[in-house]
């Protein structure tokens, strides 16, 4: 038996997975485990054999469905994913290229794992059908693993959306009693003790109108930590940072950047999502002084535990959080400056910002200097 231990992220998972489908290792003969940031120096195969003992490498091509939904699956919580979607490409790579179509498959009602996820991540009041069908024409949705879901969700939303409504009007309330203290990090070099812990914080207010907290994602030891500002809709709704559309621009950027995504840790000065509604839709709120001061021993913990040879404050919340509010991003970005919290930090804006730009041309302008400043933080932490 075959142990592989790897940090679970798709990135990560799709490395294993490749290099046991080009080792001709079976499913039955693979033992996934899911590690924490704590362990870095395991390797993605403990056993792994030689080099020269690998058979020779055939080509594979999944189904770009396959690749679609597992990303989408990865992100599901339950560690069978990793075996399923193994087993799947395994089969779709050993003379069953169709078995997607089999609906009836055991493997294939893996999608039932996606369907879960997409009916926990729907958000009644983000619901748009005419631009759903604008991006996925209805003739397509059959194709799609949530396609059975769609008609009692929307048939849901309108009620669901009153309920949303009535209950965070009710949570903002009572804000006003609220009070604010520095969050209880626990003193301890383990990040999976840390995310625990965070979980369960009540020390601001901001708790209270999020679905869950967001902690940074990555390894102990990461060269980079990048930090924003707090999490969005998207990362709310899935616990994860970075995965929205500004998230989506960020990896964009760091790979031409030269930076592997997996191997920086993310995160966020605020780890609850603030918002106020507006109509159907839950619009982003700054952070105030107090949410950050609040939520700082957070953010300590993570730059103690992790250690990055370079911290990479995304726009003027995380700048300010680290160099005191006179700080100013336009005029410092790109450089490599100290800090009493960590010794070198680089400021860029963050991305969120480049989405924002009124053309095109000030898009590729910003986006190119993002870049830079991405780069920049790479050289330094090399330069370490
Ligand atoms: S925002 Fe930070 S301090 Fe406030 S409840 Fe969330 S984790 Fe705790």
């Amino acid at each position: 038996m075959k142990q592989i231990s790897f940090l679970p992220t798709f990135g990560n998972w799709k490395k294993a997975a490749r290099r046991a489908l080009r080792e001709g290792i079976s499913p039955n003969e693979i033992a996934w485990e899911e590690i924490g940031e704590d362990r870095p120096g395991l390797h993605l195969f403990e056993e792994a054999e030689p080099e020269t003992t690998a058979k020779a490498a055939p080509e594979f091509r999944v189904p770009k469905r396959f690749l679609a939904l597992a990303k989408l699956v990865a992100l599901h919580r339950q560690p069978t994913r990793w075996p399923l979607l193994y087993r799947l490409l395994w089969r779709l790579t050993h003379g069953e290229s169709h078995l997607l179509e089999i609906s009836i498959d055991p493997d294939v009602a893996m999608e039932e794992l996606w369907r879960t996820y997409y009916a926990n991540i729907f958000n009644p009041a983000r619901v748009k059908v005419r631009a759903m069908q604008a991006e996925m024409p209805k003739k397509y949705w059959r194709n799609l693993p949530e396609a059975t879901l769609i008609p009692s969700l929307l048939h849901e939303a309108p009620q669901r959306v009153e309920s949303m409504m009535k209950k965070s009007a009710a949570k903002i309330a009572v804000q006003d009693g609220d009070e604010w203290r520095p969050a209880p990090a626990p003193k301890t070099s383990s990040l999976t003790t840390l995310r625990e812990a965070a979980a369960h914080c009540t020390a601001c207010p901001l708790y209270k109108n999020a679905t869950q907290t967001v902690f940074g994602e990555g390894r102990k030891g990461a060269a980079l930590m990048l930090l924003g500002e707090q999490p969005g809709d998207q990362e709310d709704l899935t616990g994860k940072p970075f995965i929205g559309p500004a998230g989506q621009l960020l990896n964009r950027a760091l790979e031409e950047a030269g930076i592997d995504r997996d191997a920086v840790y993310v995160t966020n000065t605020v780890k609850h999502f603030k918002w106020e509604p507006r109509g159907k839709r839950r619009i982003h709120q700054k952070p105030s002084s107090r949410d950050i001061a609040a939520c700082r021993p957070w953010l300590e913990a993570e730059l103690r535990v992790v250690r990055p040879d370079v911290l990479v404050c995304l726009g003027s919340t995380a700048s300010q959080a680290i160099f005191g509010s006179s700080f100013r991003v336009t005029k410092e970005r790109g450089k490599v400056l100290e800090s009493e919290l960590t010794p070198r930090v680089v400021t860029t804006v963050h991305p969120s910002s480049l989405l924002r730009q009124p053309d095109e041309e000030s898009r590729r302008r910003e986006y190119a200097l993002f870049v830079a400043d991405l780069g920049v933080a790479l050289r330094a932490a090399e330069e370490k």
